[in-house]
């Protein structure tokens, strides 16, 4: 094998409820996610010698901790689960991850990153959008329609989607070796799709646990939020391609959506292009002050409903960011209120 293209060397999938054993000792598990597009969440279970390693729960439904109930009768072999690991906060990661501490009284194991950031985003649900929400909203052009719907959404999402977050946890960082059954996994830290995203890399046996750091036959989602309105993710997603890309070719991917793969450089290759193209798409339109709402139709080629649209400016957001950390674009308040990119002046760029 080559290697160059994306292969499957599975043609079945977990069903509910069932597992798949896709190498000595680890099984793949699949759990449904009622989010058009992404369907199911891959979540993986590796045998340790007096117990199971978890990596990623799920998200908080009662249909999914009845799966596991059932996983956890038919395939532990009598031992208990013994490590909650979870790759990022992501409520379908991390949203039973609560739960799975509590009825087996065993830690979480997280970088300090992914573990802060959803304890605080626990924490800090509420009834009322706070106004820090609505005003980043408002910079990025969302109308007076779009902002009513946001506030009437409330601030508590997150938070419904945890069966709960514990207040400790076990810290894993990048470069750290877990020792799990006769397997040594190494924490690889990848950057962009959320803080500080944990995937396990067995070196002896070739393969990487990637999450959502890696994913065969989508785009990891990398966005802007109204937590950190400058943030530039789409730097540190691309920086990570090049961690990622120290690994063989002939890497077997475990990723969190979709299905297993070979093919770790295609798919690696596969981004760097697609958000090449998509900066490049933006420098032809910003000759004029553009908001992210203006580029929308610039970066994707379907019509967004309400819904997408966030994501949408969440991700044109990124990419202008980018832009604006490579010196190209410059970002300038409109005198609408609303945030506004364009393409560099010469002064600007000896500056930068
Ligand atoms: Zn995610």
């Amino acid at each position: 094998m080559t290697y160059n293209e994306i292969t499957y060397p599975f043609d079945t999938r977990p069903g509910d409820g069932e597992v798949l054993e896709v190498s000595d000792g680890l099984l793949w598990v699949r759990m449904p996610i009622p989010i058009p597009g992404l369907d199911y969440i891959n979540l993986y279970l590796i045998e340790d010698d007096d117990g199971w390693t978890m990596v990623d729960s799920g998200l908080n439904t009662g249909k999914i901790r009845d799966l596991w109930r059932e996983i956890y009768a038919k395939y532990l072999k009598g031992k208990p689960i013994t490590r909650m690991l979870c790759t990022h906060f992501h409520p379908d990661h991390m949203g039973q991850a609560g739960w799975v501490t509590y009825k087996w009284k065993i830690p979480l194991t997280m970088t300090f990153g992914e573990w802060t950031f959803g304890r605080m985003l626990y924490l800090e649900a509420q009834k009322e959008t706070p106004d820090y929400v609505i005003d980043f909203y408002r910079s990025v052009g969302f109308d007076e329609d779009m902002l009513a719907r946001v506030r009437d959404r409330g601030f508590n999402n997150f938070r419904q989607a945890m069966s709960q977050v514990p207040m400790g946890f076990n810290r894993i960082a990048d470069g750290d070796i877990l020792t799990i059954g006769k397997r040594d996994w190494q924490v690889i830290v990848g950057q962009g799709h959320s803080p500080e995203h944990a995937c396990l890399y067995s070196a002896s046996d070739g393969i990487l646990i990637s999450g959502d750091q890696v994913l065969p036959r989508i785009t990891p989602h990398i966005g802007v939020y109204p937590a950190e309105p400058l943030a530039n993710p789409l730097k540190k997603f691309m920086d990570s391609i090049e961690i990622y890309k120290k690994l063989p070719k002939d890497t077997f991917v475990l990723p969190a959506h979709n299905d297993v793969f070979y093919g770790l450089h295609n798919q690696l290759d596969f981004y760097q292009s697609h958000h090449e193209e998509r900066l490049n798409r933006l420098m032809q339109v910003c000759d004029s002050p553009q908001s992210a709402m203006d580029l929308l139709p610039v970066l994707f080629d379907r019509e967004l409903d309400e819904k997408d649209k966030g994501l949408g400016i969440a991700e044109g957001l990124a990419h202008c960011h980018y832009l604006v950390g490579e010196g190209k674009l410059e970002r300038v308040l409109g005198e609408d209120g609303i945030w506004k990119f364009q393409k560099s002046g010469a002064h600007h760029k000896a500056v930068a």
